[in-house]
């Protein structure tokens, strides 16, 4: 089968042959239709994963079961699923303690890396993240996918496993956004503009959504916002403060990827508020805060590794959502792909051309 396979940092997206591997226990064999292109998997073809090369990337992407392994008693061959960058065994201890979505199996899939077939060299490849979806087919921990039953496009279940489930999750199940709340939203690309729609959704009285982008002010205005905010007008956390009476907001969202966002975000708080940082920036960045605002500023931050919630309550809940019009993709699914065009689809993800590109096989 073909595969889209990053062989180092210096080189492109290679489409290669690639022999995959027989299911394990508790694994299935899936012909993937569809994947989001995700700025976390263009990251990690630059070098900012665990995972050595050669390895395949992609972690958000839909397709339909071809055949089980031993022990596989959820999913049946021609199940529909979507597989997120994220695995919940139901066993471990983060499991058991209600936080699936910190499930040892999401790092235990990177160190060391899960091995799913063999390049016409013989060597061994990785795939990123426990996923690797940007091949025709791919070998999938049942831990991983869920089955999805909605009538909903192939490219809306494409993001389901990335923007959709790490926005929609970060509004509901981190932030617990009520009816009435005051939300900011810092960075309206693939994960922001879903938070806004989850806090419209949420009942959210005031949605405010900082970005540089004019197009995707607008689209933030169009999926919810109330109030927009341009950092080039002046300091984001003054102008939001002057939007809640001085006060900041009662939760606000990280979705910039950089550290700067979220510093903004913890400072745009209200005393006694909610902060969640979403995104990845370098891992060695550091964030700084301010001592009195963090030390009686009494301000939750609780970051959201995809939505904070569980997969296989969450996903089937936002695909009949996407299904009803309760939330929309249309502006959000800017693009699609083959796989051929790989290399376009993550440059233009890189250059935020696009707000997600879809790869379709
Ligand atoms: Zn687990
Ligand atoms: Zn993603």
């Amino acid at each position: 089968m073909k595969a889209a396979l990053h062989v180092g940092v210096d080189s492109p997206l290679l489409i290669e042959e690639v022999t995959l591997r027989e299911p394990g226990p508790g694994e299935v064999v899936v012909e993937i239709n569809a994947v989001a292109v995700c700025v976390t998997d263009v990251l990690a073809t630059e070098g900012l994963t665990l995972v050595p090369p050669p390895f395949i990337t992609g972690h958000a992407g839909t397709g339909i079961v071809r055949a089980v392994g031993p022990g596989v008693t959820r999913t049946r061959t021609g199940d529909r699923i979507a597989t997120a960058g994220s695995a919940e065994c139901n066993l471990c201890y983060p499991c058991l303690q209600g936080t699936p979505s910190s499930c040892d199996e999401i790092f235990g899939g990177m160190v060391p890396p899960r091995e799913v077939g063999v390049r016409s060299d013989g060597t061994a490849v990785y795939v990123d993240g426990g996923v690797g979806a940007l091949a025709e087919f791919m070998v999938l921990r049942e831990s991983g996918i869920v089955t999805i039953d909605a009538d909903i496009s192939i490219e809306q279940a494409s993001v389901l496993g990335c923007g959709v489930i790490s926005g929609l999750g970060a509004v509901f199940n981190v932030a617990g956004v009520q009816p009435g709340w005051s939300v900011a939203i810092v960075g309206c690309g693939h994960l922001g503009l879903w938070m806004v729609q989850a806090a419209r959704v949420a009942g959210a009285r005031t949605i405010i959504a900082i970005e540089w982008d004019p197009v995707r002010r607008a689209l933030a205005a169009d999926l919810g916002a109330t109030h927009l905010v341009d950092p080039a007008d002046g300091d984001p956390v003054q102008q939001v403060k002057e939007l809640t009476g001085g006060r900041g907001v009662d939760a606000a969202l990280e979705a910039g990827g950089t550290t700067l966002a979220a510093e903004q975000a913890f400072a745009m708080a209200r005393g006694g508020g909610v902060v969640v940082p979403t995104s990845m920036a370098q891992p060695a960045d550091s964030i700084t805060l301010n001592a009195l605002d963090f030390g009686v500023g009494a301000k939750r931050i609780s970051s959201s590794q995809t939505g904070g919630g569980y997969l296989k309550r969450d996903i089937p809940l936002y695909a009949s959502m996407l299904e009803n019009g309760i939330i929309d993709s249309t502006h959000i699914i800017s693009k699609t792909f083959s796989l051929d065009e790989v290399n376009a689809a993550f440059s233009a993800a890189r250059n935020k051309e696009v707000i997600t590109g879809v790869v379709r096989f």
